[in-house]
């Protein structure tokens, strides 16, 4: 069983860490709330007063954290920059969602200590964290891949190597740019439908077993009452909230600026999130786009 050290306990670390505990490993947590690191060691973690002695010993360290800022200031920029306390040889797995330029660099800065710094944002929310069904798109070398798999595979069901250092994030921004693009076009061709006459319910099957299906459709639909169980039947609470998307909106816009690539349907897509968060709803998950579009 690894030694690991897990920094970063919220909605989505906090689940994925006590995975980790009910799979036998050695588990020591910090987070700077002080709330999410007793609910670890109720499950069986070892506390740590710094984000430094959490990771002194560790064969394994993995961080889930907010943004791309959070992840260099922990490694690199903060007051106890963690590099200074690793030894060489660890293997640090970032699930964080950030952007592809900062796990590169921060990559690049492990590298030349001989520490493995590897991107592994995942995909599949609260709900996956939970059950242990997360994907993960890793950005590794070959062996680094190998390494961290066992690992992954307690928290997720899907894992994938997606290419050399970055990749992961790559691939996250992509999936979510197309998440984001489904989710308002499947609102917009809802609200027609009813703003036309018919029923939420009977519409939404046409679709999905139509040329239109995809997962909104399956899993996530967005008008209140189709799916008991989606956040959109319960108020919009829960999910993903829009200010998450919002934030990976922008990371998908940054890719597409600095490759010259072509995206004015995930362009769109931003905005509309962008307007739809700027009037208070960012808290909300992000299927409450289709209340932007009705009357
Ligand atoms: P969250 O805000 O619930 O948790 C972040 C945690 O990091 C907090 O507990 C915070 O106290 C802690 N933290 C911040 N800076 C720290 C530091 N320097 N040292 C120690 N702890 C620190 O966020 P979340 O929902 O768990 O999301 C985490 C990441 O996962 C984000 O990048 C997000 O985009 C991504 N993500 C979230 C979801 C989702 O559905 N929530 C899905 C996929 C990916």
């Amino acid at each position: 069983m690894a030694n690991i050290g897990f920094i970063g306990l919220g909605n989505m670390g906090g689940p994925m860490a006590i995975n980790l505990v009910k799979a036998g490993h050695h588990v020591t947590v910090f987070d700077l709330s002080a709330a999410a690191i007793t609910t670890l060691v109720n499950a069986g973690a070892k506390s740590a007063s710094t984000a430094a002695q959490a990771v002194t010993g560790a064969d394994f360290v993995i961080s889930m954290l907010p943004a791309g800022k959070h992840v260099e200031g922990l490694y690199v920029t903060g007051e106890q920059p963690l590099f200074d306390h690793l030894d060489a040889d660890t293997l640090v797995i970032d699930s964080s969602t950030i952007d592809a330029k900062t796990a590169k660099h921060v990559g690049s800065i492990a590298a030349e200590r001989g520490i493995h710094f590897i991107d592994a944002p995942v995909s599949g929310g609260v709900g996956g964290a939970v059950a242990g069904t997360l994907s993960f798109m890793v950005g590794a070398s070959e062996s680094q891949f190998d390494r961290a798999k066992p690992l992954l595979d307690v928290m997720g069901k899907n894992i994938f190597h997606a290419g050399i250092q970055g990749s992961g994030q790559i691939a996250k921004a992509c999936n979510n740019m197309l998440l984001a693009i489904l989710m308002t076009g499947t609102s917009e061709a809802l609200n027609m439908g009813v703003e036309n006459g018919l029923d939420p319910k009977v519409l939404s099957e046409i679709m999905r077993l139509s040329s239109g299906g995809n997962w909104a459709l399956e899993v996530y639909n967005p008008y209140p009452g189709v799916m008991p169980n989606a956040p959109a039947s319960n108020d919009y609470q829960g999910g993903f909230q829009v200010d998450l998307m919002s934030k990976d909106l922008g990371l998908a816009m940054d890719l597409s600026e600095q490759s010259g690539s072509a995206t004015p349907m995930g362009t769109k897509a931003r905005d509309l999130f962008n307007a739809h968060r700027d009037k208070g709803n960012g808290g909300l998950d992000f299927s409450s786009i289709i209340c932007s579009y009705q009357k």
